[in-house]
């Protein structure tokens, strides 16, 4: 991966020998890694995931490994990982690979590793195949290591996560496009999903349209439901730059009309909140005081138990990642910690609102990479 600048690598080998540092550290023997978020994390290679088996094989001792079916080598080699100086171990048609990784990694160690890290996302069929090739080995989850390195980004991450905030804001600015009355949500998502790609992402990571009654389920799609004059209609979409790296933003529109006294006051509340949640932010703040920053503001003004998610998550390579804004999570935020801060309230059977914003933690506070209006806006129709 090649920062937006074109300049720095965005994945070095430092990656995967700092993973092999903290598996050392948490106990762990093997770290096995496939297709998915945390192999481009480490390798910078985004395979696709399928039942051969690709996998990053990092043993506590020696040097890490990659082993690849035989005919996607090249592209292995075609990807930044290529650049890495990693071992490739390409197998053929009819070797076992789990044997071929499971031999290469005792091998590496000097005895057959006993406690074996497999991500999160790996598939079952491979995670299985891993752990027959190694008798008496227990597997174990590898978020503890890996969640430890791609919570804090680096600056040229960060900058990455800048372009994705700054291209799903383009989207937003133009929502008058988009969101008019008489159109469904389907019709309105579909142009906000090819806005998104012309706005400088490679992918769509999702469009929800939550008009009227909709807005009030927070994940709450797209449907058929024709937007009418005087809607409050959330839109949270979000996408896939070039580099990996995700947006996600939400914000509250009223359409063809204006809000209702009612409503304009809860959405205050709800405004407070977030601003609330944002001006918490800064190193050494456990995570879990951000959530409580909204919900006192929510709660004090008698609408806490409309907002019924937790404030916000991580993002990078994944749009939900560690760390999450959740009572309960008592880590202490870090320089580089990228993350949302969404409350939300919603009205069950009538409409709900959110606000969203992508926000880093920063040396002396807060950066947000979502900087649109966050008011309630109002839009002709
Ligand atoms: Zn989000
Ligand atoms: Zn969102």
């Amino acid at each position: 991966m090649t920062g937006a600048a074109g300049t720095a690598p965005l994945v070095t080998i430092d990656r995967v020998h700092a993973a092999r540092d903290i598996a050392a550290d948490t106990g762990a023997d093997l770290l096995v890694l496939t297709p998915g978020s945390d192999l481009r994390y480490l390798t910078g290679y985004d395979a696709h995931a399928m039942e051969r088996l690709t996998a990053l094989a990092v043993p506590r001792r020696g040097e890490p490994f990659l082993v690849v079916p035989r005919l996607e080598a090249p592209m292995v080699d075609a990807s930044p990982a290529g650049a890495l100086g990693l071992e490739v171990l390409a197998w053929d048609e009819t070797d076992d690979p789990f044997a071929l990784l499971a031999a290469t990694a005792t091998a590496r160690i000097g005895a057959a590793p006993t406690r074996v890290a497999v991500g999160n996302r790996t598939w079952a069929e491979h995670a299985l195949g891993v752990q027959r090739a190694l008798p008496g080995s227990a597997l174990e989850l590898a978020a503890p290591v890996v969640d430890r390195l791609r919570m804090v980004k680096s600056a040229a991450e960060i900058e990455e996560l800048a372009a994705a905030g700054a291209a799903i804001d383009r989207v937003h600015a133009r929502m008058a496009e988009f969101l008019t009355v008489g159109r469904t949500e389907a019709e309105v998502g579909a142009m906000i999903a090819a806005a998104i790609i012309e706005e400088g992402h490679v992918g769509v990571d999702f469009t929800i349209v939550g008009s009227g009654p909709n807005g009030a389920s927070p994940h709450h799609e797209l449907s058929d439901r024709v937007v009418a004059a005087g809607d409050v209609v959330v839109i949270d979409i979000g996408g896939e730059t070039a580099t990996g790296y995700r947006s996600d933003c939400t914000r509250t529109y009223v359409v063809g009309g204006s809000a209702s006294a009612e409503v304009a006051e809860w959405y205050g509340v709800l405004h407070a909140a977030q601003q609330a949640a944002t001006a918490a932010v800064r190193p050494g703040v456990p995570a879990e005081q951000i959530d409580a920053a909204a919900r006192r503001v929510i709660a004090d003004a008698g609408w806490g138990e409309h907002f019924i998610h937790r404030t916000g998550h991580g993002i990078g390579l994944d749009s939900h990642e560690a760390p999450y804004i959740v009572e309960g999570n008592g880590i202490p935020l870090v320089p580089g910690m990228a993350f949302s801060i969404e409350p939300g309230i919603y009205l069950a059977g009538r409409c709900g609102a959110r606000i969203e914003d992508i926000v880093v933690c920063t040396e002396d506070g807060v950066r947000p990479l979502n900087v649109g209006p966050r008011e309630l806006v109002e839009l002709p129709g």
